[in-house]
C-alpha cells in the first residue's frame, strides 16, 4: 500500500509555530510541489521525508484530467492510498440504485462512466464510542452541468469539481496516518454530470434515500443531489458529527473569493470547533447563516423541495438549506469550498499555481486532532 502520510519536519524547519500533531500538514503547504499531473505522479511524488503528503495527494487528484480520473479510478486510487487501519468499500451504480439513492443515481445516469459511492472506515482501538466523525465529500469528476449545460468558457476547470471528495479521502488518510484515536467514516459521492441520452432532466422528480422528493429545476445543481444521499448514508452508518466538503456554488466564490471557504452549521459548538480548526490550520473559513425563513427558496409546487431557485439571491445559502433536509439529527456542517479549493490563477501567496490547492485536508487533520486532544 502506498502511504499518503505525514511529511516530518523538525521545529526549526517550521515557518510559524503550530503545536498540534497536524502541523506537518500545515507545513507541507508551504512547499508547492511544482509538478503537473501525470499518470505516475500520484504515487511517484515524494516529499523530502520520502512520503507524499495528503495535501499534495489531494491537489494532484483535483488536477487530474477527467478522462483519466473517472469515479471508478478515484475509488481504485482511494483503495491504493488508504493507510493501514482504513477499510475502503466502493458501491457501483446498481448498488447505489438498490440502496434507493434516487437523488445520487439520477445525477449519474447521464454518463457511461459508472458512479461510485466510496466509503472509508477507520475504527481505531481505544477510540471513544460516543463520537464518530462523519466526513462527506462531493466528487463530481467532471461537471458539464448536464442538460442545463454550462457555458464553454472555463468548463475545463470543472475537473476540479471533485475537490471536496479529494480532501475527504486525503483527510481520512491523514487521521489514520496520525493514528488519532477517533472513529471516522468518510463517504465520497463520485459521479460525472453529463448530458447523455439517459441524463436526468429539469422537471424530473427524484426520491432520495431518506424518502424526500426533489423537483429538479436545474441539472447543474447536481452537487447537492449527490450529497443528499451521501449525508443520509453517513448518518445511517452512525456518524454523530458530520462535516461535508463540496465545491458547491459559484455564489460562495463570488462572496468570499479564493481565500475563505464559507460554511453553515446547525450546531454552534460544532461550528466553533470547525472555525477554530480552520484558522489554526491555515484553511480559512467563515460562518454563514442558516435560517428557517430561507426554506421558501427551495419550496416546490410538485415535490418536497426543488434543487435550485430562479432567484439570483443567496445561492450558497439555499444550497445549504437544501442539504440540511438530508443531514439527519445531530451536529452537521456544510463547507462550501468552491473558492479556495481550485484556483483559476495564482493566489499571490504560497499557492502560486492554478489548480487544486488541497484545501480542507489541513482543516480535517486539525479538527480531528483537537477532538481527541
Ligand atoms: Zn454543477
Amino acid at each position: 500500500m502506498e502511504p499518503c502520510g505525514v511529511a516530518t519536519t523538525s521545529p526549526s524547519q517550521r515557518t510559524r509555530p503550530i503545536s498540534s500533531p497536524a502541523s506537518a500538514y500545515a507545513r507541507s503547504a508551504t512547499r508547492s510541489p511544482g509538478l503537473r499531473w501525470t499518470e505516475m505522479s500520484f504515487s511517484a511524488l515524494q516529499m523530502p521525508s520520502g512520503r507524499p503528503t495528503a495535501i499534495v495527494g489531494s491537489s494532484i487528484v483535483s488536477n487530474s484530467p477527467p478522462n483519466a480520473l473517472t469515479p471508478e479510478r478515484l475509488a481504485e486510487r482511494t483503495s491504493a492510498l488508504a493507510p493501514d487501519g482504513v477499510r475502503v468499500e466502493a458501491f457501483d451504480r446498481k448498488q447505489i440504485v438498490d440502496m434507493n439513492m434516487g437523488s445520487f443515481a439520477a445525477v449519474a445516469q447521464g454518463s457511461d462512466n459508472e458512479p461510485r459511492l466510496i466509503v472509508m472506515r477507520y475504527e481505531p482501538e481505544g477510540a471513544r464510542s460516543d463520537f464518530t466523525l462523519g466526513l462527506v465529500g462531493k466528487a463530481i469528476t467532471f461537471d458539464t452541468g448536464g442538460i442545463s449545460l454550462k457555458p464553454a468558457r472555463g468548463m475545463e476547470n470543472m475537473k476540479g469539481d471533485m475537490s471536496g471528495g479529494a480532501a475527504v479521502v486525503a483527510g481520512m488518510c491523514a487521521i489514520a496516518d496520525l493514528q488519532l484515536p477517533l472513529r471516522t467514516i468518510a463517504v465520497i459521492a463520485s459521479s460525472e454530470n453529463m448530458p447523455g441520452g439517459h441524463a436526468y432532466r429539469p422537471g424530473d422528480i427524484l426520491t432520495a434515500a431518506n424518502g424526500k422528493t426533489i423537483e429538479v429545476t436545474n441539472t447543474d445543481a447536481e452537487g447537492r443531489l449527490v450529497l443528499a444521499d451521501a449525508l443520509w448514508y453517513a448518518r445511517e452508518q452512525g456518524a454523530t458529527h458530520v462535516m461535508d466538503l463540496a465545491t458547491l456554488t459559484g455564489a460562495m466564490s463570488v462572496a468570499l473569493g479564493d481565500l475563505y471557504a464559507g460554511f453553515f452549521s446547525n450546531d454552534d459548538a460544532w461550528a466553533d470547533a470547525i472555525a477554530a480548526a480552520g484558522e489554526a490550520s491555515g484553511d480559512h473559513i467563515w460562518r454563514m447563516p442558516l435560517h428557517p425563513r430561507y426554506r421558501r427558496y427551495v419550496k416546490s409546487s410538485y415535490a418536497d423541495m426543488k434543487n435550485s431557485s430562479d432567484l439570483r439571491e443567496a445561492g450558497a445559502v439555499l444550497a445549504a438549506e437544501f442539504l440540511k433536509e438530508f443531514a439527519g439529527d445531530g451536529p452537521w456542517a456544510h463547507l462550501d469550498i468552491a473558492g479556495p479549493a481550485f484556483l483559476e490563477r495564482s493566489r499571490g501567496d504560497y499557492l502560486w499555481q492554478p489548480g487544486g490547492s488541497g484545501y480542507g485536508v489541513r482543516l480535517i487533520a486539525e479538527l480531528a486532532s483537537r477532538i481527541v486532544a
